[in-house]
């Protein structure tokens, strides 16, 4: 049972991670950043997700130095990006993240999509970075069930998390099946399908049952699931919101009810189809 925002999960090398975390995609490397991640720590968040290609790395950083709270009881992802994929390119790309953040390690690094014939290069670099102490836990994005064989075929170490689009328009049950085997923790990227759920009327019905928003009953449904999640809000109220999920449990016909929703829709692109 996960009761708070402190509450973390084990990966497979040991390193625990924060169930709930904030998302910072498309939001300015400026003030309003900084503000947000600030009040994500105030209210309790102890994670934040960023990447190099949201090119805000700077403002994660300040808000972290500003915050308050020490670093190493925070958790901070970044993820290389596609044109950065290879040995060298990974690690420099690494070094530039770390630079950006104005911090010392990162507790998550990952590969930010499978570009083919490019991921493997980078994942060794991750193992380096990982062996040098450099990172706390490495991992992968956007990995399909086939990606993640290919890559543990010649890995050393296996990722101990995959990050992918995840809600209940897209419920990944046999990708979160082969993570669970393979001891992979699965991670939920735009878990309210950038506000596009917002008006299910079956999520309300159920939301309205339980006193509680949709947005939280998302969520929720995330946790019950094991699964991590990262939803992105800038504004105070909403990350308090999106946060205030520990004083309930949906009953399994109500969690049954959530996965019927899926239609195997994406907001993103389908990995196997990436031009970028
Ligand atoms: P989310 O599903 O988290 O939705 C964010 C949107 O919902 C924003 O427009 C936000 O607006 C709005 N919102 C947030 N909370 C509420 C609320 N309580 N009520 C109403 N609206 C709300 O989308 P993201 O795409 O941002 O995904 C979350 C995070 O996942 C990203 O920020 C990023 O860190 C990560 N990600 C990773 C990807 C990858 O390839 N690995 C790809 C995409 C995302 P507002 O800010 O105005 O509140």
């Amino acid at each position: 049972m996960i009761t708070s925002l402190h509450d973390t999960t084990t990966l497979n090398n040991g390193v625990t991670m924060p169930w709930l975390g904030i998302g910072v995609f498309k939001v300015d490397n400026g003030p309003e950043l900084v503000n947000a991640v600030k009040f994500a720590i105030k209210h309790g968040y102890r994670s934040v997700d960023t990447a190099a290609i949201y090119e805000n790395e700077e403002a994660v950083g300040q808000a972290i130095r500003e915050s308050g709270v020490p670093r190493e009881e925070l958790f901070v992802t970044s993820k290389v990006w596609n044109s950065d994929l290879g040995y060298t390119s990974t690690i420099t790309a690494f070094e530039t993240s770390l630079k950006k953040l104005g911090l010392d390690y990162l507790d998550l690094y990952l590969i930010h999509w499978p570009v083919e014939g490019k991921y493997k290069e980078a994942w060794r670099a991750l193992e380096t970075l990982y062996q040098e102490g450099k990172v706390r836990a490495i991992g992968v994005s956007n990995f399909h069930i086939h990606h993640l064989e290919d890559l543990m075929k010649d890995a050393n170490i296996n990722p101990m998390v995959n990050q992918v689009e995840y809600h209940p328009r897209l419920t990944q049950k046999a990708l979160q099946a082969f993570c669970g085997e393979h001891g992979i923790q699965l991670e939920a990227w735009s878990p309210l399908i950038q506000g596009q759920l917002l008006d299910s009327s079956i999520l309300q019905e159920i939301a309205d049952r339980y006193h509680k928003t949709i947005p939280q009953i998302i969520v929720r449904w995330d946790l019950q699931n094991g699964v991590v999640t990262i939803p992105k809000s800038t504004k105070e109220h909403r990350i308090v919101e999106n946060a205030n999920v520990f004083d309930f449990e949906l009953t399994k016909e109500d969690m049954q009810r959530i996965d019927e929703l899926n239609r195997d829709n994406r907001v993103g692109p389908d990995p196997d189809h990436i031009d970028f």
